[in-house]
C-alpha cells in the first residue's frame, strides 16, 4: 500500500514494534492507571529521533512522509496511543514553523524540535471555545520589538512537561473577518507564563494535559510565525491538516488494536463446548471490525499521499479523521463486549482502548466539524458553475 515507502522507513517500523513490545508494554497499564509520565519511554523515543519525524533531514530530522508517518502512528497508537500525543502536537508546532516560518525561524526551531530540545504542542483552545477559534480571548500587544501576551488556555497537551507551544493570540481583538487579528507565535516557557493545574481525564493519561496561564509573558516579535501579524489561524490550520491525518492513523491503531485483542480473546474463551469464535455471532462483530480496519487504513493512506504530493487534503484528511475514529470507538466497544466481563476489568487492555478511543473523535477538530467541512467540499465541487 505504501508504494513511496523505502527500506529504511521498513526498518524504521520494524524497530519501532520491537521497542514497543520490549519497553513499553510490559509497563503501559501501570503508568497509565497511575496516570504517571512515561519519562524513560519518552527518552528513547526521543534517542530514535520520533520528535524530529517530519522535520526535514536538512534540519536534523528523519524527514519521514506522511504516508510513513502514518503508518508509524498507527504502530504506536496500536500499543499505548498516549505515547502518539506526545510527538503529534509537538510535531504539528514544527509543521507550521516548516510551512509558514521565515527562513531563520526554521532554522533556529526546526534542529532543536528535532532534537527535542524544545518540545512540546499547541495552544489554541481557551475555557470559553475550542472548535470556533476565532473566539479566543488571549491577546498579544505590541511593545517595541516585543509583545505583551495576557490570557488563558486550557486543554494543552504536552503543557507539564514540554517548554514550547504554538500559541494563538489576537493581536487585533476588533479585527473584521475576526481571523484577521489572529496570529501565531512559537512561544518558549518563562515569566508570565505558567501552568496552574494538569487536567484529569477519562483516558489517554499518562501524558500531560493542563491549563496555562498568560500574565503580562513577553515574547519577542521575531518568534511570530513568518513575521507577519494576522495570519495566524490559517498557519495553525495549515498545521492541522497533518494532525488530522495524524488522529485518524492513532484511530486506525486503536481500532486494529481492538480487533486483534478480541479476536485472540475469542479463540481462548469457551462457551457451550467450543471457543466463542465458532459462534455465528462472534464473527460477524469480528468480521466488521476488522473491515473497519482495513477501510481505515486506506483512507489514511490516500490522505497521506494527497498531502505529500503538496495537494490541498482537508476533503481526504477529513473523511479519514471521521471515519478511522468513528472505527476506533466502535471497535473498542465491541471488543470490550466479546471480552464479556473481562474486558470491563482494569487489569486488560481493551478497557483502556474504551477509555483512550472517545478522544479521537474530539481533538483535531470534532468529528460533527468533520461532517461539515466534508459536506462543505461536496457542494463546493457540485456547485453550478457561472455562465
Ligand atoms: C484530552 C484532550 C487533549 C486536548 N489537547 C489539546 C491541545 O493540545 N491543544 C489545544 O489547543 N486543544 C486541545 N484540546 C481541545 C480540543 O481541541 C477541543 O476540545 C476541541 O476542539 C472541541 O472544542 P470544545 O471542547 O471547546 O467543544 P465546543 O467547541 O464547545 O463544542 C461542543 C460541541 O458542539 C459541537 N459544535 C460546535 N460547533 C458546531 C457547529 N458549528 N455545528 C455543529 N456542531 C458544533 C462540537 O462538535 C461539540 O460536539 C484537547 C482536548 C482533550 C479532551
Amino acid at each position: 500500500m505504501n508504494d513511496t515507502a523505502s527500506s529504511e522507513d521498513d526498518a524504521l517500523i520494524d524497530a519501532i514494534e520491537r521497542f514497543l513490545a520490549g519497553e513499553v508494554r510490559p509497563v503501559a497499564i501501570a503508568l497509565e492507571q497511575a496516570d504517571e509520565y512515561p519519562k524513560a519511554i519518552v527518552e528513547q523515543m526521543r534517542d530514535m529521533g520520533l520528535f524530529g519525524a517530519i522535520i526535514p533531514e536538512a534540519y536534523g530530522g528523519l524527514g519521514l512522509s506522511a504516508q510513513t508517518y502514518a503508518r508509524l502512528i498507527e504502530t504506536i497508537a496500536a500499543e499505548w496511543m498516549s505515547l502518539s500525543g506526545i510527538i503529534n502536537s509537538h510535531l504539528i508546532m514544527a509543521s507550521a514553523v516548516l510551512r509558514f516560518g521565515t527562513e531563520a525561524q526554521k532554522e533556529y526551531f526546526l534542529p532543536r524540535f528535532a532534537r527535542a530540545e524544545l518540545r512540546g504542542g499547541i495552544a489554541l483552545t481557551e475555557p470559553d471555545c475550542g472548535t470556533d477559534l476565532q473566539a479566543i480571548r488571549t491577546v498579544a500587544r505590541r511593545e517595541g520589538e516585543h509583545y505583551l501576551v495576557n490570557g488563558a488556555k486550557t486543554w494543552i497537551t504536552n503543557g507539564l512537561h514540554g517548554n514550547c507551544f504554538a500559541l494563538l493570540v489576537k493581536t487585533d481583538p476588533k479585527a473584521d473577518p475576526r481571523h484577521r487579528g489572529m496570529s501565531l507565535f512559537i512561544a518558549e516557557k518563562g515569566p508570565g507564563f505558567s501552568v496552574p493545574r494538569k487536567l484529569p481525564k477519562l483516558g489517554y493519561r499518562g501524558i500531560d494535559t493542563v491549563e496555562m496561564l498568560f500574565q503580562d509573558y513577553r515574547i519577542p516579535a521575531e518568534r511570530l510565525v513568518g513575521g507577519v501579524e494576522g495570519r495566524g489561524l490559517q498557519q495553525i490550520l495549515g498545521g492541522l491538516e497533518l494532525g488530522r491525518i495524524n488522529v485518524a492513523a492513532r484511530g486506525v491503531g486503536v481500532a486494529r488494536s481492538a480487533y486483534e485483542e478480541a479476536l485472540s480473546y475469542s479463540q481462548q474463551r469457551k462457551t457451550f463446548g467450543k471457543p466463542i469464535c465458532e459462534h455465528q455471532a462472534i464473527q460477524l462483530k469480528l468480521a466488521d471490525m476488522a473491515t473497519r480496519v482495513q477501510a481505515a487504513r486506506l483512507l489514511v493512506d490516500s490522505a497521506a499521499r494527497a498531502y505529500d504530493a503538496g495537494r490541498r487534503c482537508d476533503l481526504e484528511a477529513g473523511m479519514a479523521k471521521l471515519f478511522a475514529t468513528e472505527a476506533a470507538m466502535e471497535n473498542a466497544a465491541e471488543s470490550l463486549r466479546i471480552h464479556g466481563a473481562y474486558g470491563y476489568s482494569r487489569e486488560v487492555r481493551v478497557e483502556r482502548l474504551y477509555r483512550d478511543a472517545p478522544l479521537l473523535a474530539i481533538g483535531e477538530g470534532t468529528n460533527e466539524m468533520q461532517r461539515l467541512i466534508i459536506a462543505r467540499r461536496l457542494l463546493d465541487a457540485a456547485a453550478p458553475r457561472q455562465q
